[in-house]
């Protein structure tokens, strides 16, 4: 479905992608790991069109997305969770959801995924006329997915979808992210818990300072002795 070919992205003079190559198969739920500074944050904001590629080539379902702009490859259907969150603060629970929806035209289904947003994220569903920058930090994180799903994306990337929420929010986003891929979205996720991200994905990257190093299923990564020393903390 995404196929990522030779990509180099620079800021400057720092080459934060050194000819990444991976493949991602409709359906899948493919993990990127690696450590801070690797380059995960890179490759998404590449592949959804918020950074130029200095190199290589992006096709999604055939497409050439290389020269695309973000507008144009969110209406092809791939949608960035950013890390960090990044909802709009001033903006209620209800106004951050329209703006997902905001390329679509169908009222009735962009109703429907509100609602279906709603019964997955019952804090949400209370708090729909509050401002975002009021929420806590896991329901800015529910907030962000629930944006992204408003998109009905075909392929859903997430940044670092865990970061800073407790271990029981930390669950609930994972159980998400699992029943988004059991409903027949594609997920791309970037993860520092490289553990949870092995085991529930099809199949995983290693990125080493902006090159891929290793590759198979989330089970061969975590028996493999480097994976296992550097980042599964033996
Ligand atoms: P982290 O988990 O820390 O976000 P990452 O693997 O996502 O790590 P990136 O954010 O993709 O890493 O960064 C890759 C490299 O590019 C790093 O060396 C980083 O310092 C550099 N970099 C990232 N963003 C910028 C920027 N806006 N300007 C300059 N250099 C940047």
């Amino acid at each position: 479905m995404l196929h990522i070919n030779g990509l180099v992205c620079r800021y400057g003079k720092v080459e934060a992608l050194k000819g990444v190559t991976l493949s991602i198969g409709q359906g899948q739920l493919v993990a990127l790991i690696g450590a801070n500074g690797a380059g995960k944050s890179t490759t998404l904001r590449a592949i959804s069109g918020i950074l130029p590629s200095a190199a290589g080539r992006i096709t999604f379902d055939g497409h050439d997305i290389t020269k695309c702009s973000a507008r144009e490859i969110l209406s092809k259907g791939i949608a960035h969770c950013p890390e960090g969150r990044r909802v709009f603060p001033d903006m209620t629970v209800d106004e951050n959801l329209d703006m997902g929806a905001y390329l679509r035209s169908d009222r009735r289904e962009i109703a429907a995924d509100r609602e279906r947003i709603f019964g997955m994220f019952p804090r949400l569903a209370e708090r729909r006329h509050q401002v975002a920058g009021t929420l806590s930090g896991g329901e800015q994180q529910m907030l962000a997915i629930g944006r992204a799903i408003m998109s009905k994306p075909r392929l859903m990337m997430f940044d670092e979808p865990s970061l800073g929420l407790a271990p029981n929010i930390v669950e609930q986003v994972f159980s998400i992210i699992d029943s988004i891929r059991k409903s027949g979205t594609t997920v791309l996720m970037v993860e520092q818990n490289a553990y949870s991200a092995l085991e529930m994905c099809d199949y995983a990257y290693l990125l080493e300072t902006g090159s891929i190093v290793l590759s198979g299923s989330g089970k061969d990564l975590i028996d493999d002795e480097h994976v296992r020393s550097a980042y599964l903390g033996g």
